[in-house]
């Protein structure tokens, strides 16, 4: 059997960063002990992976720190025969912890040099489960929904609609909402078709660029 040469570094990642830090979920905990970060980061991170930061992944993207993906992960409370959409796959890190936790994942990825890492990536850490699409997440991914959890990793102005219709009835959605520096991070669930908002504090993501979202590479 291969050894993991990072499986003390992502123990002690789990213990002082996230754990420590109020992430309780034992379904997300074990999660993240499993899924070999170092395996998401471009060469010559490897150890930096389990540093409590994010890192460039190339095209100006990062795959976030990983305290701040514990905690969206925890928010979306996943069940396992739940149904996933993620907008933003980056490296394929969230997407492979949500495939860890949920029946189904499917992943929607702007560009598709990124989209292509992010397989390989996953295939290389023996992840199944995921699907990952090339395409403007703002408008979500109409042919799977509705999803029992949605996941937005980059910066939106404002939630986009479609991702609000295509959510399940008691579905729940995570999105970093606000301007383009630091966002508030935002909780929605639906109940009964209304929709009860819960704020969860302050992150800063890479922008959400689309139909939906911001409109182009350069912002007002
Ligand atoms: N979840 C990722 C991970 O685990 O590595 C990190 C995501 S990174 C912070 C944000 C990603 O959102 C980038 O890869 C970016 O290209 C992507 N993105 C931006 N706008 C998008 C859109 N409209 N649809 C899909 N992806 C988008």
């Amino acid at each position: 059997m291969k050894t993991d040469p990072c499986k003390r570094e992502r123990e002690e990642m789990v213990e002082f960063q996230i754990r420590a830090r109020g992430v309780g979920d034992r379904r997300v905990l074990a999660a993240m002990r499993k899924i070999p970060r170092h395996l998401f980061v471009p060469k010559g991170f490897e150890r930096a992976a389990y540093e409590d930061r994010p890192l460039p992944i190339g095209e100006g993207q990062t795959i976030s720190q990983p305290y701040i993906v514990a905690v969206m992960t925890e928010q979306l409370e996943l069940a396992p025969q739940d149904r996933v959409l993620e907008i933003g796959t980056g490296s394929g890190y969230q997407a492979a912890l949500l495939a860890e936790l949920a029946a189904n994942v499917i992943s929607v990825e702007r560009l598709p040099d990124l989209a292509d890492r992010a397989r390989e990536n996953l295939a290389r850490a023996g992840v199944t489960g995921v699907e990952v699409v090339v395409g403007d997440g703002t408008q979500g991914y109409p042919p799977e929904a509705p999803y029992n959890a949605v996941i937005v990793t980059a910066a939106t102005p404002d939630i986009p609609q479609p991702l609000v219709k295509q959510l399940a009835e008691g579905g729940r959605l995570i999105a970093p909402v606000g301007p383009r520096e630091c966002q508030d991070l935002v909780k929605l669930v639906k109940h009964e078709g209304r929709v009860e908002k819960i704020p969860l504090g302050g992150v800063c993501f890479v922008p959400l660029i689309g139909q939906f979202g911001w409109k182009g590479e350069r912002f007002p």
